[in-house]
């Protein structure tokens, strides 16, 4: 199902920090996790969404405050059509509390509670577009919801999407998020993510939006062959990986950007 631009939010707030709540693991806060860590430029002056009126109904302005950060990331090297377009479709505010709406097209993380975020738009994109380089993934696994927003972006350029996440409230969350939006297609499941999600397997790719120590086996075993995994791995210092599964039991391994994400954890919180 294709997203109209007709969602709208009221109460803008622009609160100068996140709820500090979370704040924990290797300096790792709702607001500097799921970000890129690089000396890349800042945004040119006529770049910044913050030129561009917020006004008091940001559902008439998202649409050009979603083409200003889709410019950002085509500056910043995304490429990818197919990519760029969803995220024009997908209305990140809707995904953030109210109060953070303001924010919602900035070039950053943003908290989303229980000590999780939503994770920076060049994020996103540039792991959608890292599975999708040779040939475009029909099934994708998503480990780590959150808010459903990733998932909401993979549901506009992937045909099967799955999304597995361990913590219950933000699990009820992005059901409710992406049934507001219509985006039904997308399944999700409560559960722990480092087991994959074996129903669905195996999977063309597989995106985790949480950092482990290492990559579980259980979520290299669910790639098809030719299938492409994108992951960010370690613990203060942290890498995005990408695996390619070569064959019944090689797998390749490519290390890309520094970057910070939230943890990946093992079982559930209710
Ligand atoms: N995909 C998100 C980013 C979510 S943040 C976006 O749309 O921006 C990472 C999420 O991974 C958190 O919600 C966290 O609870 C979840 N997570 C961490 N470990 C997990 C696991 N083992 N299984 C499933 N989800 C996990």
């Amino acid at each position: 199902m294709q997203l109209t631009s007709r969602f709208v939010c009221m109460a803008i707030r622009d609160p100068k920090s996140g709820s500090g709540s979370g704040r924990g693991l290797h300096g790792i806060t709702p607001t500097n996790s799921n970000t890129r860590i690089s000396a890349t430029r800042l945004p040119r002056l006529q770049d910044r969404p913050s030129i561009v009126p917020v006004s008091e109904n940001l559902g008439l302005n998202s649409e050009r405050l979603r083409a200003a950060m889709v410019q950002r990331l085509h500056d910043q090297g995304i490429t990818d059509q197919r990519i760029l377009a969803a995220m024009q479709m997908v209305p990140r505010h809707a995904f953030v509390d109210e109060a953070l709406a303001s924010r919602a097209y900035d070039d950053a993380a943003l908290p989303i509670g229980h000590g999780q975020t939503i994770s920076q738009p060049w994020v996103v994109a540039r792991m959608i577009s890292a599975v999708c380089e040779s040939t475009l993934p029909n099934r994708v696994l998503e480990v780590g919801t959150g808010c459903g927003y990733q998932a909401a972006v993979m549901s506009q350029v992937f045909n099967q999407v799955y999304s597995i996440e361990r913590i219950r409230a933000l699990y009820d969350i992005a059901r409710e998020h992406l049934r507001a939006l219509h985006l039904t297609k997308v399944r999700l499941s409560f559960g722990d993510g480092m087991a994959g999600f074996p129903t669905a397997a195996p999977y063309d790719a597989i995106i985790v939006a949480a950092a482990g120590i290492r990559i579980p086996q259980a979520l290299l075993d669910q790639l098809s062959i030719g299938g492409i995994l994108i992951a960010p791995e370690g613990t203060s210092a942290q890498r995005l990986v990408k695996v390619h599964r070569t064959s019944e039991s090689s797998w390749e391994r490519f290390e890309l950007e520094a970057v910070r994400f939230v943890p990946l954890k093992a079982g559930l919180q209710n």
